[in-house]
């Protein structure tokens, strides 16, 4: 500790502002081969004996792949306490429901480090993951290490809510970039940043640009490979630093045909656009990756990957946070992934998870097609994730003639929604720059949960309430 402190004095950069929890170091340590000489009895880490635990098996049953159907569609999985047979499990509950390092524990950080390896093949030798307990945390973690009071962050024109509340109780500011049908425009980008001027700004130049590019929360948007490498040039050009935060990227589909939503059995899985990740050949790029829309968002699992000397920061940040994902989370996901799936079940789960939003997607485009009045909304049939993104000529609103502002006429349609028994999230929630008043209107509808007669139901709904709107 005195070692780290008389870094941290000596030292102008910030390098050695998070020295490793104390804790941590002496847990590992006395874990090292050849620490404990033999009959050594240890007084050090303060660590419950799992005797104490009081839950001696675990069993759940999961899906099977390949197709996660048919006659056998479960399996059960048995969690031992105490595995005396390492290549059964060699991570037990007596293991994995005591503490852990800040990276989350060594078995399920090379699954994903695998998996990321297979998926993105990073173009650099030093890139790492770390676990997270999901992309909320991580994000406020990447805040947390990056900025100071007074930043601005760059975001997308709309952009997720909470990502935005993250950053706002930390005295960050946003600098919002337009947005096309593919998401960020990098020309745009590239004007604000050419013409920052820290005296009339009163902040240092921004430095660190948050994306969602595939099936962007809340427009659907997707970047395509092109629009991904001249965003990419951007940021080599100002020296950004990109965070893409990908809970969707695995839910990629294909394009929408429309009145195909019925054959939905025969659905292919599409190929996937590369990441960030896969291009990034500077450093530059940190990925959140979530388990949340592909396995279960109770979980409170996901990883970050980057480069060494970053992903240290956040195994720093999780040691006096997080510490890891639960104990539970991490034993029931490494049997699964590991043991029962393999890369191979995960990979086929992945394309499951693609067809079954596939048809999600288009039963409610169809509907919407059906319902919607055309004169009034207007819509790019999403390319990924669970969102669909529609716009409402509210210039055409009967009110609008007599003064009535965007938010008002906004919350009449909404209101007139609800009448109809249908729900949608209204489009300024989103709006990353806090001083718009006037601007293009639009409603967020996700196909994520209804069942296959209330998407149809819902867009019919919607259309009676647009209807009843502006006649
Ligand atoms: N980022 C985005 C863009 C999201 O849409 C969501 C889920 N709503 C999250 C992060 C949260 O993910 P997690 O459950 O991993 O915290
Ligand atoms: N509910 C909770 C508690 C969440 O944390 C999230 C995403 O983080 C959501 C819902 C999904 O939010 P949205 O549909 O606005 O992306």
């Amino acid at each position: 500790r005195k070692e780290f402190q008389q870094k941290e004095d000596s030292s102008t950069s910030d390098v050695f502002r998070s020295p490793p929890s104390s804790i941590k170091v002496a847990a590992r340590d006395s874990q090292a081969p050849g620490c404990l000489k033999p009959c050594m009895i240890s007084l050090g880490a303060g660590t419950p004996s799992s005797a104490y635990f009081p839950f001696e098996e675990i069993k759940v049953k999961v899906s099977n792949p390949p197709r996660f159907a048919g006659e056998v569609p479960e399996s059960t999985l048995h969690l031992a306490k105490y595995d005396f047979e390492p290549r059964v499990s060699d991570y037990s509950l007596d293991v994995a429901l005591n503490y852990g390092q800040g990276t989350g524990s060594a078995q399920m950080l090379r699954f994903v480090t695998e998996h990321t390896e297979l998926v993105h093949s990073p173009p650099y030798g030093d890139w790492e993951c770390c676990l997270t307990v999901g992309s909320t945390s991580a994000w406020d973690s990447t805040l947390r290490i990056f900025c100071e009071k007074g930043d601005y962050i760059i975001a997308e024109e709309y952009a997720f809510s909470s990502a935005l509340e993250a950053a706002l109780p930390m005295g960050i500011k946003v600098l919002s970039v337009k947005m096309d049908e593919q998401g960020l425009v990098p020309e745009s980008l590239d004007d604000l940043l050419s013409s920052w001027d820290e005296g009339e700004r009163g902040a240092r130049k921004p430095f660190l640009l948050y994306m969602v590019p595939t099936g962007q929360n809340p427009t659907g948007a997707t970047q395509l490979l092109e629009r991904r490498k001249a965003i990419y040039a951007v940021a080599q050009k100002h020296d950004l630093y990109i965070v893409e935060d990908e809970p969707y990227y695995y839910l990629q589909l294909p394009p929408y045909t429309p009145g195909e939503s019925s054959s939905h059995e025969g659905n292919k899985p599409c190929a996937l656009i590369p990441s960030y990740l896969s291009l990034d050949v500077d450093g530059r790029v940190l990925r959140l990756d979530s388990l949340s829309k592909v396995l279960a968002p109770g979980s409170r699992t996901g990883w970050v990957t980057a480069s060494q000397q970053v992903v240290e920061k956040f195994v720093r940040m999780n040691e006096v946070s997080s510490q890891h994902p639960s104990g539970f989370s991490q034993a029931i996901l490494f049997k699964l992934l590991n043991h029962h799936w393999g890369h191979g079940g995960f990979f086929q789960w992945l394309e499951k998870i693609q067809t079954e939003y596939t048809w999600r997607r288009d039963t409610f485009l169809d509907a919407c097609n059906k319902f919607l009045p055309k004169d009034i909304a207007s819509w790019n049939p999403s390319r990924a994730g669970m969102f669909q993104w529609i716009e409402i000529d509210w210039r055409s609103h009967p009110l609008y003639k007599t003064g009535a502002n965007h938010r008002t006429i906004q919350q009449v349609i909404f209101e007139c929604a609800m009448q109809q028994k249908v729900f949608l999230t209204q489009g300024s929630f989103f709006w990353s720059d806090s001083s718009t008043t006037e601007s293009r209107m639009f409603f967020r509808a996700t196909y994520a949960t209804a069942s296959q007669d209330d998407l149809t139901e819902a867009a019919r709904r919607f259309g009676e309430a647009l209807k009843d709107q502006f006649k």
